[in-house]
């Protein structure tokens, strides 16, 4: 029987990603429970602990959303929206920590709006997500290039571009996996969650990198053929770190 394979293929899936998310969770515990026992014993400076305190507190509240996530991902309203619109927003968010790690965001920026159906707060998430990486492959700072165009056969393309460490090919087979991560700081969710939005939103994302060359993110959605009506715009003059 071929039912029974997939439920046991079913379970261990299951049980795999139980077993991840409990210890990506019991990591952080162990160090603030550490913490904690240090606090009481009233001999330590206690401030001189809290940033590390809220970053191991943050991660287990990004696992958690993140797993959350993809557990209801059917309470969320397709609607028209520009692409465009919600990368501004997203660079936006993120032009702080770009700043403070020595990245410049360069974005071009199109003049018509680009529409798709989605669910603008799981695109927004997709775009920081891999905006983010992009980020972090660079520890000493350099360029993240972000170009978004109408394409052929109906679809909108987003090209995330950066300068950093790369990814060798046989990480590039197992990003994506559930809890897969090369960062000491990561959740290794970022992308398995993107993947799976866009793959909802009817689109793919696509990776090629180059060890120490960079890496560049392609993602494509359906693009909305019409224009859905001027009342559905909400296009703000915006902002953004650097154009050319
Ligand atoms: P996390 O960022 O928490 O590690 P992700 O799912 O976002 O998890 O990414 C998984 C892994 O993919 C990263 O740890 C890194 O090794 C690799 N990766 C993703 N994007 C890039 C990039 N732009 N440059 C280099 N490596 C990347
Ligand atoms: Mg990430």
């Amino acid at each position: 029987y071929e039912r029974r394979i997939i439920n046991a293929e079913k379970l261990s899936i299951a049980g795999e990603l139980a077993a991840g998310i409990a210890h990506e969770i019991r990591n952080p515990l162990t160090s603030l429970k550490g913490f904690m026992q240090l606090i009481a014993t009233g001999r330590i400076q206690q401030n001189r602990y809290y940033p590390i305190i809220k970053s191991e507190l943050m991660r287990i509240e990004s696992i958690i959303s993140e797993m959350l996530m993809l557990a209801k991902p059917q309470v969320y309203e397709f609607k028209p929206l520009n692409v465009r619109q919600v990368m501004e927003e997203s660079i936006t968010s993120l032009a702080k920590q770009a700043q403070m790690q020595h990245v410049s965001l360069q974005y071009e920026r199109i003049p018509e709006p680009l529409w798709v159906l989605g669910v603008d707060s799981q695109l927004k998430q997709v775009f920081m997500n891999i905006l983010e990486n992009a980020i972090e492959a660079m520890p000493h700072g350099g360029i993240v290039r972000i170009e978004l165009a109408p394409e052929e056969k109906n679809m909108v393309r987003i090209v995330i571009h950066d300068e950093g460490d790369g990814i060798s090919e046989d990480q590039l087979s197992q990003i994506g996996q559930p809890f897969y991560t090369t960062k000491q700081k990561g959740t290794g969710l970022g992308l398995m969650v993107s993947y799976k939005i866009i793959h909802n939103h009817g689109g793919e994302i696509t990776a090629v990198s180059q060890l120490e060359t960079g890496t560049t993110m392609t993602i494509r959605l359906p693009q909305l053929d019409q224009d859905p009506g001027k009342e559905l715009l909400n296009d703000q003059p915006f902002h953004v770190v650097s154009v050319f």
